[in-house]
């Protein structure tokens, strides 16, 4: 009898690489918007069921040919990852947080049966694919470059079931800071007519088809004068997430004058952050304990009402990669506004400031904190 061969692991020492012969000249920082803006090569890796992982190969950026009938296009099999490398003074190119975006990733792949791969094999990878764009990384503090891995099962044919090939697939894009001229507070709906996710949902993957949904929501939202959605779920209105950010709220409690740093806590119902792990470790290590608690707990917006009622909402942000940190302004609920103090002549409250200063000092490496800079 025959044993088939060992499926192939993801390797980066088999990586090849062809060089873009048209290279781009890097876009003046001014001009770079938020996903527009792509570099001169594409890392792609192909899976099939009975080999396993290929060859890795970054090759110049260009489209992707697929049968009409591939499944990501009818049943969705895609998911995704965002993240970013930052140039610091030295000129070293740092990702941050690689490991927690590739553990996402493999849980997301491993939900809706797509390959998964050695983590530490795909950083080495587009270490790879960063180093040969290095001249499209913008220098100067705000200014980074976003990495985009993406995993699609590419199998043809329209019955629903398990894909047997599958491309995963790394752009990667140079991108501003997402408030060009400084924090700008943002307004939200309290939205509880729609649902972004539910318990034994997969609202906790990052999956495309969690993203499509929420835009006609957004638009509603917006139509009424508010940028983003403030997502609710249950009879209890708990606060989930907004827009794709984890949120943050603070509250003072005016009888003993304590303070609460607040986020919803990871029940399978919103995205296991990057910025909200960071956020919540940062505030553990570094917050006077006399003064702070840090909490990881359900809340619903009828405390968030109540509390600003008692002037004990002292501020709210959200947070995620591409802004790292949003301040909140406003919440509208039910036809009220819940409004969300800011310092004085501000767009921002002062723990949304200090934890934007924080990230961002390890971020660029003005910093060294554990391993969460993978230096290129
Ligand atoms: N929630 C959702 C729905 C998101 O899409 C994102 C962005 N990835 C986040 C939260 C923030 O996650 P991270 O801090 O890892 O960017």
């Amino acid at each position: 009898a025959t044993s088939a061969a060992p499926l192939a692991t993801l390797d980066a020492s088999k990586l090849q690489i062809t060089k873009n012969p048209n290279p781009k000249t890097p876009l003046p920082n001014d001009q770079l918007v938020f996903g527009q803006t792509f570099t001169d090569h594409i890392l792609k890796i192909q899976w099939n069921k009975t080999k396993g992982w290929d060859a890795p190969k970054i090759k110049p950026y260009g489209p992707i040919s697929l049968d009409p009938s591939a499944c990501v296009f009818h049943y969705a099999f895609e998911l995704f990852e965002g993240l970013k490398a930052y140039r610091d003074s030295n000129d070293q190119l740092r990702i941050f947080r690689p490991n927690k975006n590739m553990e996402r990733m493999n849980k997301s792949a491993d939900r809706i049966v797509l390959p998964t791969f050695d983590s530490e094999e795909l950083i080495k990878c587009i270490a790879e694919l960063i180093k040969i764009d290095k001249h499209l990384v913008p220098k100067e503090k705000g200014y980074s470059l976003y990495l985009r891995p993406t995993l699609i099962g590419t199998t043809a044919g329209l019955g629903v079931g398990i894909p047997t090939d599958a491309l995963l697939y790394v752009i990667t894009s140079p991108v501003g800071p997402y408030y060009s001229t400084g924090f700008k507070a943002v307004k939200l709906e309290a939205t509880d007519y729609a649902v972004r996710a539910w318990p034994g949902g997969v609202g906790d993957k990052k999956l495309g088809a969690n993203y499509a949904p929420c835009i006609k929501p957004q638009l509603e939202a917006a139509s009424r004068g508010y940028q983003q959605n403030l997502w609710l779920f249950g009879e209890e209105k708990y606060i989930t997430e907004v827009g794709t950010m984890n949120v943050f709220f603070v509250f003072e409690d005016k009888a003993t004058g304590k303070k609460e740093l607040v986020t919803a806590p990871l029940d399978g119902t919103i995205l296991e952050g990057v910025t909200r792990d960071s956020i919540l470790e940062l505030a553990r290590a570094r917050l006077n304990p006399e003064e702070w608690t840090v909490s990881e707990r359900y809340y619903s917006i009828y405390e968030v009402e109540e509390r600003a009622a008692k002037g004990e909402l002292v501020e709210a942000f959200g947070s995620g990669t591409a802004a790292v940190v949003s301040p909140i302004k406003e919440i509208g609920f039910h036809g009220k506004d819940i409004n969300v103090p800011l310092l004085p002549g501000q767009q921002f409250g002062a723990l949304t400031a200090q934890v934007a200063d924080w990230i961002a000092k390890i971020q660029y490496g003005e910093e060294e904190y554990k391993d969460w800079s993978y230096v290129v």
